[in-house]
């Protein structure tokens, strides 16, 4: 367990995945102190905000650094609950450029971030609904830049991506 500012973001796991956002190699966070509580979460030892390590500007641009040439893109597994300290780390990766993502628990798109993202996936877990290849989920994911809505590419049986214009404020 780490100690925490205020405000400060940390992460509890720090991987590249090559499926979540579709045609990206992202490096993925995964982001201390979702507020949501989601039943079934697999995630639920990230809950504290005090859990893992600082996620400063200068650890991702030593971890992108890293991996220079190869990654595409930057996705977030939260944060959007300290929405400066996640768009100051956005407005970083843009800079490098690299394309962003954000998973949020929400039900929309946070509208102070939007202009910093390229991607959003929205929606709780609801595990009898499942997840992204499943047809009848809750979950969207976005290509914001492009107004798609991409869940069909991850389906069992892929099909096209769709028009869809996400929300960006409470419904
Ligand atoms: S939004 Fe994600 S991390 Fe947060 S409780 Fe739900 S499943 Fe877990």
């Amino acid at each position: 367990m780490g100690s925490s500012r205020p405000n400060q973001l940390n992460t509890t796991a720090c991987e590249i995945l090559l499926q979540e956002i579709p045609g990206e190699v992202s490096l993925a966070y995964l982001i201390s102190g979702c507020p949501l509580g989601c039943k079934g979460c697999h995630s639920s030892d990230s809950w504290s905000a005090a859990n893992g390590e600082s996620l400063t500007v200068d650890r991702l641009n030593s971890d992108c650094e890293k991996y220079r040439g190869l990654l595409s893109c930057v996705l977030f597994l939260g944060g959007e609950w300290q929405s400066t300290s996640l768009a100051e780390l956005l407005d970083e990766c843009r800079k490098m450029g690299l394309r962003t993502a954000l998973y949020t628990g929400l039900t929309y798109c946070p509208s102070a971030l939007r202009p910093l993202l390229d991607y959003v996936k929205t929606g709780p877990w609801q595990a009898e609904l499942g997840g992204l290849n499943n047809p009848n989920s809750n979950q969207r994911l976005y290509d914001l830049q492009r107004q798609l809505c991409l869940n069909p590419l991850l389906w069992p049986t892929p099909a096209p991506a769709y028009a869809a214009v996400p929300a960006f404020s409470p419904q």
